[in-house]
């Protein structure tokens, strides 16, 4: 949540007020209601939730869920999810919400946004509630977010299914009502009725999209697990070649498992659409964006973004944060481990990539590393702040000051150097797949990781001094010394800085600055990634609030990347800003700036060794 951002307006607290039925057992369940969570398993009380969604044929503005709780104590808290990455608050689309218990209609009153509460006589709960769908006003949707269309769209989850708190372990089910001609797919379990399926925990079933509608589906096995690829098209979808598709899919699940030896799942789906962009991982299942007129024009997109996701389902999904464990209906609490989790996801995505023989963007694995560094170099941020800290601000575009760095490259370059590290340590035996491994045989989704068990599975593997890196470079903020590591396959970057040149061979203009919208604060602010940018010696800085660009008015950040482009080296730039509430003018004037070329070479004599080890490294093996 961005800082000043407004709190929704609530609902009235009450939403109905009937008559609260009483019951003989009342004083039992009060006692039951109020017993911790593992205390009702072990009598076999804890509610168990059967959900039936109904999607009507011509209805695409919403919904309805309907929920039987069985086993309710005489209190039952409902809550609709947050999720830790993108906490969409569909409680705020929840309409119509209604419980009835033996025939009586109940009061359900309000606790919190996500959370309400129903006092019941006991025996089956049940609840019944519509999910409203906004228009799309986008010319694509986000790819995790529910939608229904005339020939399908994605239900379930989080965004659909409330849950009962206190009761996310118990085994869920459920049953879908969609039009005649639809099929239905997930990650979830099938059941012997063709459109009911069962997930062994809530948990699950809330990390489960499930697609609906008029699809095209492939089907495939990894070691004997299922797999199933689902694709839902738009009318006039474009064509694209569909076996080279699913066969670098499926050579990515193969790589993938290939490190673990094992999946972390029964049976996965993948699902594709159309006219959607984004991505989003789940334990079992994963859903993409992938418009078919860009599968039409190739398929690297579309792999690079199945290898990054795909690998999350062991690193984030089963290995996750502590601070992600569980389900949750408040925002979940910063993480400081995101480095590795989406960082050293890249590390890996571009290595099965690699491995399946897929497109990558550069050729070798040098080269890869040379532009990764370089982007390091470019941004002093990068040695500025410890990776621990920039997971931790992730949610926050204004928490890093002046300053810029992304937990994808730090933790790329970390996983690189780390790998680097455990190769030299141990002669080549051992790779960071080693450690990756080491950290899903150790741990489950109910049992997350912090920053000290990354090292340890670090240290475990190499049998290395695995503390002074993490103690350098993940803990604090010391610049990476990437020859030290390079040096175990026999490489050192050699450093060039020379001006940045524009499309047209002239010198680039310094435009290293953006705006971002703050919601709840009508003006812009101005978001800086290098204070030795000519924005930050012109006097700007993040956070100042954007009044006006060259005299003319700034009404949203929109307005700023066009202004900004149209700069050219030589011309003055006038910004008005507000900050701590006074308004100043700043004068920049463009300029040129130098950036840093990467290239990867040979030290001198490089041992038999330090060449076996480059062979082995440069192929992508482990
Ligand atoms: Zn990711």
């Amino acid at each position: 949540m961005m800082p000043g951002e407004p709190r929704f307006r609530r609902l009235p607290k009450t939403l109905a007020m009937k008559p609260v039925t009483t019951h003989a057992l009342a004083a039992f369940f009060l006692l039951i209601a109020s017993a911790p969570q593992s205390v009702l398993a072990r009598q076999g009380l804890r509610p168990h939730v059967s959900y039936l969604i109904r999607v009507g044929p011509a209805d695409q503005s919403g919904f309805t869920v309907e929920m039987r709780v069985r086993g309710a104590g005489d209190t039952v808290r409902l809550a609709m999810a947050s999720h830790p990455e993108y906490d969409d608050r569909y409680w705020r689309y929840v309409e119509n919400l209604s419980a009835e218990a033996r025939g009586v209609a109940l009061s359900v009153t309000r606790e919190e946004d996500a959370l309400w509460s129903v006092r019941a006589p006991g025996g089956d709960l049940y609840v019944k509630y519509r999910i409203r769908l906004l228009p799309q006003t986008a010319p694509t949707r986000a790819a995790w977010q529910p939608f229904i269309s005339p020939t399908g769209g994605l239900v379930g989850d989080l965004h659909s299914l409330m849950y009962v708190v206190g009761a996310t372990r118990a085994p869920a089910r459920v049953t879908l009502d969609i039009p005649a001609g639809w099929a239905i797919a997930s990650g979830l379990d099938t059941t012997n009725d063709p459109k009911t399926f069962s997930a062994r925990s809530v948990e699950l079933l809330l990390d489960s999209p499930i697609v609906v509608g008029q699809f095209r589906r492939w089907d495939f096995a990894v070691n004997g697990v299922p797999h199933t690829v689902v694709y839902l098209p738009q009318p006039n979808s474009a064509p694209f070649d569909a076996d080279a598709f699913i066969a670098g899919v499926r050579r990515l699940a193969g790589e993938a498992i290939n490190i673990f030896g094992k999946t972390p799942y029964r049976r996965y789906t993948f699902i594709y659409m159309d006219g959607a962009d984004g991505a989003l991982e789940h334990l079992n299942s994963v859903t993409i964006g992938a418009q078919s007129r860009n599968l039409a024009r190739g398929l690297g997109d579309v792999f690079q973004v199945t290898s990054h996701e795909y690998f999350h389902t062991w690193n984030l999904m089963r290995v996750r944060p502590v601070e992600r464990v569980g389900v949750r209906y408040r925002h979940a609490e910063p993480t400081a481990v995101l480095w590795w989790s989406e960082g050293v996801t890249i590390y890996f995505s571009d290595l099965l990539l690699r491995r399946a023989k897929l497109p990558v963007a550069e050729p070798t694995r040098a080269a890869h590393l040379e532009s990764k560094i370089a982007t390091y170099l470019l941004t002093p941020g990068y040695s500025r702040i410890s990776p621990e800290r920039v997971s931790l601000a992730s949610d926050d575009p204004l928490a890093l000051g002046d300053d810029f760095a992304s937990v994808y490259l730090q933790g790329e370059l970390l996983g690189s150097m780390l790998d680097l590290l455990i190769r030299e340590a141990t002669r080549g035996r051992r790779s960071l797949d080693d450690a990756m491994r080491t950290l899903s045989e150790r741990f489950t989704p109910e049992r997350g990781i912090n920053g000290r068990d990354i090292e340890r599975a670090v240290h475990d593997v190499c049998g290395c001094d695995a503390h002074s890196f993490f103690e350098a470079h993940v803990r604090g903020a010391r610049p990476i010394d990437f020859d030290r590591y390079l040096r175990a396959v026999g490489l050192r970057a050699q450093v060039s800085w020379s001006p940045a040149l524009g499309g047209d061979g002239g010198p680039a203009p310094d435009l290293r600055i953006y705006a971002i919208n703050s919601p709840g604060d009508s003006a812009p602010r101005l978001r800086l990634t290098n204070p030795d940018s000519a924005w930050g010696r012109a006097g700007l800085h993040t956070g100042d609030r954007l009044i006006s660009l060259d005299g003319r008015a700034v009404a949203s950040a929109s307005d700023f990347r066009p202004w900004l482009g149209q700069l050219r080296v030589g011309q003055t730039a006038r910004l008005e800003v507000m900050r701590d509430g006074v308004v100043s003018t700043a004068t920049v004037l463009i300029t040129g700036y130098d950036r840093p070329t990467v290239r990867l070479r040979e030290i001198e004599d490089a041992t038999a060794e330090q060449l076996r080890l480059r062979a082995r490294w440069a192929e992508g093996g482990p």
